[in-house]
């Protein structure tokens, strides 16, 4: 995962390409591949590293994360942000291995698989594929294990990852293929963050603010994101997706935007 080294091959693999890997603690590169590393995180990886960690979802992301704009659109997305050591370590590696293995981020998941929608690379296009992370000092493709990509992400736990980001990476992947001259305004970015990624400060939103009154939830929904994170992180997606391109099944309670636009008459 070394920005010098890794490239997107122009070989794109699909589900049923095989691939000898094996990573384990006695490869001499032990640990090599978490350091000088670019992790973009998913919303659902927000999720169980803030949980891991036990910190609100904004604690987390002002501590472990920097925000960049994906290559080749507007979109805010969230990287690990890296120790200042001389190799520009991860914060969670050490000698032993990864503190956070079992609720560690897609991106290390699917290592040394790439997927084209979390890659800030040239090269990594509209359409969802999946490439080599091919870095010369990642010595587990010596080993002799078989693998399809499609074993691999069961493997790895990769598919529930990428069922909960199903959304985000939906919009992720649409802006990409927007016009270079569609861009979303601070104010779209602004939602985009706090429904993508700081689900603690969404979840305030929806329940301290006037959002229940102004939209038409039925209750088994409320109740289902009032108790379970990842109904509540599919609920932000799909709100940002209804917001910024009326898709979707969200309703307004147009009596109280009414009553709401009339008091703010009033106080003008
Ligand atoms: S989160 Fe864990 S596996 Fe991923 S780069 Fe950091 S230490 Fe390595
Ligand atoms: S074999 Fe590859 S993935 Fe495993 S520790 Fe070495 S560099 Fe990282």
């Amino acid at each position: 995962m070394d920005d010098k080294t890794a490239e997107i091959l122009p070989q794109r693999f699909t589900l049923e390409n095989k691939f000898k890997f094996k990573c384990h603690k006695d490869v001499k590169c032990f640990t090599k591949c978490c350091r000088g590393i670019n992790i973009m995180l998913t919303p659902y990886d927000i999720i169980r590293l803030k949980n891991r960690l036990d910190l609100p979802s904004d604690q987390f992301l002002s501590i472990y994360t920097d925000l960049q704009i994906l290559e080749k659109t507007d979109i805010p997305v969230v990287t690990i942000k890296l120790m200042d050591d001389e190799e520009k370590s991860c914060p969670f590696v050490r000698d032993e291995g990864c503190i956070v293995y079992e609720d560690r981020p897609t991106t290390c998941r699917y290592y040394p698989l790439g997927v084209a929608s979390l890659s800030h690379k040239e090269g990594a296009d509209a359409d969802d594929f999946f490439f080599f992370v091919n870095e010369p000092h990642c010595l587990g493709f010596e080993e002799d294990t078989d693998w399809t990509v499609k074993d691999w992400r069961i493997d790895q736990g990769v598919d529930i990852h990428d069922d909960v980001n199903a959304e985000w990476t939906d919009l992720v992947v649409r802006k990409r293929s927007f016009p270079s001259n569609v861009q979303f305004s601070d104010k779209s970015k602004q939602m985009f963050f706090l429904a993508n990624y700081n689900i603690d400060k969404f979840r305030e939103f929806v329940f301290e603010s006037t959002f229940l009154q102004l939209h038409k939830i039925k209750p088994e929904t409320i109740d289902a994101i009032k108790n379970d994170e990842i109904e509540l992180l599919k609920f932000a997606a799909s709100w940002f997706k209804w917001v910024m391109f009326k898709q979707g099944d969200f309703e307004l309670n147009e009596t109280e935007v009414e009553k709401r636009k009339k008091t703010e008459e009033n106080l003008e």
